[in-house]
């Protein structure tokens, strides 16, 4: 059975997570906010109960999880040879959205790190998630919540959305909406110089300075081709998807992209078919003071060009969203690469299943 306890997301009820953590405590699963979205955990050091995150979410066994750790202290427990640099860089950045890859504790089960010998490790920003930490007094290894292959939860709806015919003992602690609304930045520091194996809020801007050193970033951080799976496993599938169409237009010019949006419209409709635009405030200002015959159309709003980070809050809630609209096909404006601009449009492009316009 799925059991749902609301929590306040700054000062949430001891009770509601004393009784969560003692399903982590006897191996069993609890779906919990994070400053970026929903985790699905279980207890790190519990084999069986990390195989019960990858069972109830239908995840590839080579995925790997995100191991959640209260403080710093805790990191030494997890992850072995941890170089200075990294200590530093967790004492400033750290809680926070930043996950970093490094050599795995053989006190962690291969089952929590698809079989791998490295483990990715974070301290959530998250009232509920540190107090489900501490009081299940072990680390939490957890995924997003979703079901594998559906857009990462950013509400509690959205995961008894995904679970409510499932027959499965689990505690979901609904503290209303994440913060940021993207999944965690991930580097991987045991290569020199480190690579951005996931862009997210933690931005690429800010890692460049904190590490003082370039990071690379492959193509398929951008969203752009598939992972190389031995670098970044999990992440060469269709991910965030909408179970309908999605195609993403992206151009540099702004006038330009409102253009091709409303063209692009135009000839799908033209086609018979059905289409719902997922713009900004400002692009549907715009479109439907130029264009009156698409101002009709539904329309998912993304939140404001000029404030990304309302953009990345709606992201997943907004794909969600396209499935309930019943049309044919989901027309989303691209917005630049820059801050959190690149944690979006990796998540965008991953959901089109790379079917991308470019003007
Ligand atoms: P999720 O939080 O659902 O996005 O899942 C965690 C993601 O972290 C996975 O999809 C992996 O791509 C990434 N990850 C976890 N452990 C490792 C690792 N040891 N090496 C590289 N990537 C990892
Ligand atoms: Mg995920």
């Amino acid at each position: 059975m799925l059991r749902v306890y609301r929590v306040d997301p700054i000062n949430p009820s001891p009770e509601a997570i004393r009784i969560a953590s003692d399903y982590i405590k006897r191996g069993d699963l609890v779906a919990f906010p994070t400053e970026t979205v929903y985790g699905l955990g279980a207890d790190t050091f519990n084999a069986n109960a990390c195989l019960k995150v990858f069972k109830a979410k239908g995840r590839p066994p080579d995925n790997p999880l995100i191991v959640h750790v209260s403080s710093i202290d805790e990191l030494g427990k997890v992850a072995i040879d941890i170089p200075d640099i990294v200590w530093q860089i967790v004492n400033r950045a750290w809680p926070g959205p930043l996950t970093l890859i490094l050599p795995r504790s053989p006190d962690v089960p291969k089952e929590a790190t698809g079989g791998r010998n490295t483990v990715a490790v974070r301290s959530p920003a998250h009232p509920v998630a540190l107090m489900l930490i501490k009081y299940s007094g072990t680390p939490i290894a957890a995924p997003s919540a979703n079901k594998s292959g559906r857009p990462s939860p950013t509400l509690a709806e959205h995961i008894i959305e995904d679970y409510k015919n499932d027959n499965i003992d689990m505690i979901l602690l609904d503290a209303g909406s994440t913060f940021f609304g993207v999944e965690s930045t991930i580097v991987d520091v045991t290569r020199n110089p480190p690579v951005l194996l996931r862009p997210g809020p933690f931005t690429l801007e800010e890692l460049r300075s904190l590490f003082g050193m370039d990071i690379v970033v492959p193509e398929f951080a951008r969203g752009l081709g598939e992972a190389d799976a031995a670098l970044a496993p999990g992440m060469k599938y269709r991910h965030y998807a909408p179970r309908t169409r999605l195609l993403i237009v992206e151009c540099g010019d702004y006038d330009m992209l409102v253009k091709t949006i409303h063209d692009t419209t135009v000839d799908y409709l033209n086609k018979g078919m059905r289409v719902a635009l997922l713009i900004t405030k400002e692009t549907a200002e715009l479109l439907s003071t130029r264009y009156t015959e698409i101002s009709e159309l539904p329309i998912i709003l993304l939140g404001y060009r000029g404030n990304p980070y309302t953009i990345a809050t709606n992201l997943f809630d907004s794909l969600r969203n396209l499935d309930r609209v019943n049309v044919d096909i989901g027309i989303a404006e691209g917005i630049e690469e820059r801050g959190i601009g690149l944690a979006i449009m990796n998540r965008l492009r991953k959901a089109s299943g790379f079917s991308i316009i470019k003007c």
